[in-house]
Formats: structure tokens, sequence, C-alpha cells
């Protein structure tokens, strides 16, 4: 069963243009743009503009034509972001233990500086 689309989140918003946004990258299903509250020097988050809660909610309705364009979204927009060649680090919280705050799939791009490992071994 398809997850319960909450369509008043945020990103939601932004792309009902409710809210604005520092865009980065546009598609046709894809959108990416600046965090509002930057982790490290590139802090970019790319969305599907369909309706999905998280990533497996993704991979259950996405058609694949979103799918190729979600993922080449993510890689170019790294690139325009600036954050390719130093590297970066990709993240989607996904559900309550990711401690997801917008139930809309989101993958974070951070980069621009040196990002330490990947996760606490006990948590916060
Ligand atoms: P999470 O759901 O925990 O992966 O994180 C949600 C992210 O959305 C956080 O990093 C917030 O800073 C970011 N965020 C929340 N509202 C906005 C907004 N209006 N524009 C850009 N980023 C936002």
């Amino acid at each position: 069963m398809a997850k319960a689309y909450d369509s008043s989140n945020v990103f939601a918003k932004i792309l009902r243009g409710e809210i604005p946004c520092k865009k980065v990258h546009e598609t046709t299903y894809s959108l990416a743009f600046a965090d509002i509250n930057p982790l490290a020097p590139v802090h970019v988050l790319v969305i599907p503009k369909g309706a999905y809660v998280d990533f497996d909610d993704f991979a259950d309705r996405a058609s694949p034509e979103e799918m190729a364009d979600y993922v080449k979204a993510i890689g170019d927009t790294a690139k325009i972001a600036g954050a390719a060649d130093g590297g970066y680090r990709l993240l989607s919280n996904c559900g309550v233990n990711a401690n997801q705050e917008v139930p809309h799939l989101h993958v974070h791009i951070f980069g621009g500086r040196h990002l330490g490992r990947m996760l606490k071994k006990d948590g916060d």
C-alpha cells in the first residue's frame, strides 16, 4: 500500500510556488535548491516533483522516467553546486529512525569541506 503523503509539507509548498527557494537545478521531474539551514559550505537538497514520502515509496511508485531523471539530477546537481571535484556526501533521511523532518523524499548533497566519518556509532 502507498504511504500517505501530506501535501502541506514545506517541499510541497515550494513545488507549488507558495514559498520561495534558492534554486540550483531543475529538470522535468526533479528540483534542487539550497538547504535553508546549511550544515556545510555546499548543502543542497534534491527532490522529485512527484508526491513521494521517502526513498522506498519512490521505488514502489515512481516511473522509470522519474527514477532516471532523479538519479541524473542528483549527480548533475553535485557538479553544478561545485561539490563534485572535492568530493561530497549524499544522505537521505527516511522515516522515524532517520529523523526525517520533511515528509517529501529528498537527498541532501553535502560538500565544500572534509565531512568526517559518516555516522556516530551509537547515535546521539
Ligand atoms: P530531514 O527531513 O531531516 O532530512 O531534513 C530536512 C531539511 O530541510 C533540513 O536540512 C532543513 O534545513 C531543510 N528545510 C526545511 N525547510 C526548508 C526550506 N523552506 N527551504 C530549504 N530547506 C528547508
